[in-house]
């Protein structure tokens, strides 16, 4: 299995997960990046995974199958009810926690984690090989961050983080957004003494994705924050943090 980041929009990602000659692409929030890169990468769309229902995930969708009649369409149930009715058209699998969904060898576990929306899902392939499990995680876990409590609370969302934070250390985090320049800047507002933060902050790239769940563990305040008090208190200074 291999990973190809796809930049969208103006800080999205896609990602394509390809298996021999057969591709998924996770949260495709526009059509050509993703056309343009299959024959680069030699391989043939098989299906679609959205982690949610926003637009900026899933305005690729009706494009894409278009394109490419017969792949598969999967979200979570609840997330299925908020898309455009032009868009839930193309869907042809609903899943909820603890599915599975699979691309020839590559099986994803589905973790429901809502809080940003109630139908949010990670997609969590364990280790292939050992100690290289992936997850992908929208806009539920970012790196050092973590997205807007839009339809949960804030107990819900950070109970959907530290769900995540219990998967294996070095499993691969790709997230929805480019934040991280922003987010470590206000994990070192939260947290000033904690060196990690300084650390990532001094050998950050960009793209920075992917992150991985140790380091998620060592530096996102939000999965630190030690109750859902502290976490609610947290999300709501970085909304206007600057
Ligand atoms: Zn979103």
């Amino acid at each position: 299995m291999r990973v190809v980041t796809v930049p969208c929009l103006s800080d999205n990602f896609a990602y394509l997960i390809i298996d021999g000659g057969r591709a998924v692409v996770v949260d495709p929030s526009e059509a050509a990046p993703i056309e343009e890169l299959l024959p680069k990468e030699n391989v043939t769309l098989a299906a679609i995974w959205l982690t949610h229902h926003h637009w900026d995930h899933v305005g690729g969708v009706e494009e894409l199958v278009k394109k490419y009649p017969g792949i598969d369409v999967v979200i979570s149930k609840i997330d299925a009810e908020k898309l455009k009715a032009d868009t839930r058209k193309c869907v042809t699998k609903l899943v909820e926690e603890g599915d599975r969904v699979a691309l020839a060898n590559i099986v994803a576990h589905v973790i429901h984690n809502p809080g940003h929306t109630l139908g949010a899902v990670s997609y969590h392939i364990p280790d292939h090989p050992v100690g290289s499990g992936s997850v992908f995680t929208g806009d539920t876990l970012f790196a050092a961050g973590c997205g807007r409590v839009f339809e949960g609370d804030p107990a819900m969302m950070y109970a959907s983080l530290l769900k995540l934070a219990d998967l294996p250390d070095r499993t691969k985090v790709y997230f929805g957004h480019e934040y991280t320049v922003a987010n470590l800047k206000f994990a070192a507002a939260a947290e000033p003494d904690n060196g990690a933060v300084k650390a990532w902050q001094a050998r950050l790239h960009q793209p920075s994705t992917p992150s991985t769940i140790s380091e998620e563990r060592a530096v996102n305040p939000f999965i630190r924050a030690g109750s859902a008090e502290e976490f609610a208190r947290r999300r709501e200074w970085k909304n206007t943090f600057k």
